[in-house]
């Protein structure tokens, strides 16, 4: 390499710490993921069970259960709780009587 263009690189000394945006988001410890699992995360289907990868740029919600051809949801997305939680409540109300 030629050309030595040194003019003190090292002369940052503020900054409010930035790339804190990503970290403690999601992912627990998993550091240097290198693209290959892409953004992570599922899609299911509420219908049958049905659990496939979530494709990058592809919302779940735009996909379609290859089994049932329900909508698929975010794995742990509100949605997904919501339901699930929607349905526990119901199966409890379904227990009396
Ligand atoms: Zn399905």
């Amino acid at each position: 390499m030629t050309g030595r263009n040194g003019n003190g690189g090292q002369r940052r000394a503020r900054g409010p710490g930035g790339a804190g945006d990503f970290v403690g988001a999601r992912g627990a410890g998993s550091r240097g993921c290198g693209g290959l699992m892409g953004a992570g995360g599922a899609c299911l289907c509420l219908r049958c069970g049905h659990r496939r990868p979530h494709r990058k740029g592809v919302p779940c919600l735009q996909e379609r259960c290859p089994e049932c051809g329900a909508v698929l949801v975010r794995e742990g997305s509100i949605h997904h709780q919501e339901v699930t939680s929607r349905r526990q409540t119901a199966a409890d109300a379904k227990n009396e009587g």
